[in-house]
């Protein structure tokens, strides 16, 4: 039985006095929560605060993306032991963000999930295709190239320490979310590609669906048989939406 994952992506928003009145509201509402994983991944800098606020609490944290180095002369990077040190659970690797305006190959990607991964960071890797590749008809070309990066690389059982998330690219941030029906037929793809090289992996890992998630079509996605939970952007920003998606996932 695989426990429900959501996971809110704050992204660049907030303030200190926005951060605290959104983990005042989480925090309030967090005991309607019964048997869902919840996190919460912060900007950098707030991590401090999200430690010292969540400390103790049902909800986990993270953040939203590493370095791929350990340590050193990289100018403005944040390193996998940094996040540890603020005792982050989670982190996310390879959001669409990063790699469509930051570059972000599955090379990089990679890199970043085996420093995740190596250091005890549970990483969330991001997959999914844009809208012009949905229309072209190579969605599983593009998810499988993604999974098969780390998964070819690291080994199947790397990649079941962590976390999934399919997140059609044209859905995220736009309002248009994908169908339960579309999210869950790529979701069971992902799971029999995985399959193919671990029969283990494939049934416990997680699979999250990302991409215009709000608290209006939570259950019906979170009810599709391959769909463990979540990656939230925009709803996450408001502490009733959010718990209402946690509340949904069970
Ligand atoms: C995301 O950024 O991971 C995401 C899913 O964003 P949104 O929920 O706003 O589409």
């Amino acid at each position: 039985m695989r426990q429900p994952i959501i996971a809110g992506n704050w992204k660049m928003n907030g303030s200190r006095a926005s951060t605290k009145e959104l983990l005042d509201g989480l925090m309030a509402g967090i005991d309607e929560v019964k048997t869902a994983e919840v996190a919460v991944c912060a900007p950098f800098v707030y991590l401090a605060e999200v430690r010292a606020q969540l400390s103790g609490t049902p909800i986990f944290w993270g953040a939203q993306n590493l370095s791929h180095e350990e340590k050193g002369a990289f100018t403005g990077e944040i390193a996998a032991s940094m996040l540890l040190d603020f005792d982050c659970k989670y982190v996310i690797v390879g959001h669409s963000e990063r790699r469509s305006l930051y570059g972000e190959d599955d090379n990089l990607v990679t890199k970043k999930y085996a420093v995740a991964h190596r250091s005890g960071l549970t990483p969330i890797l991001c997959v999914g295709e844009t809208l012009e590749e949905r229309e072209k008809g190579v969605t599983e070309d593009v998810v499988a190239r993604q999974i098969n990066a780390v998964m070819n690389t690291l080994g199947a059982s790397v990649l079941g320490e962590g976390v999934i998330a399919y997140e059609p690219v044209w859905a995220i941030g736009t309002g248009m979310t994908a169908t339960p029906e579309q999210a869950q037929e790529v979701h069971a793809f992902i799971r029999r590609l995985i399959a193919e090289k671990d029969a283990h992996v494939s049934d416990n890992i997680r699979l999250q669906y990302g991409g215009s998630m709000n608290a209006g079509n939570a259950a019906e996605l979170l009810a599709m048989e391959d769909i463990d939970g979540g990656l939230i952007g925009g709803a996450s920003l408001k502490a009733e939406d959010f718990l209402s998606i946690c509340r949904a996932a069970g």
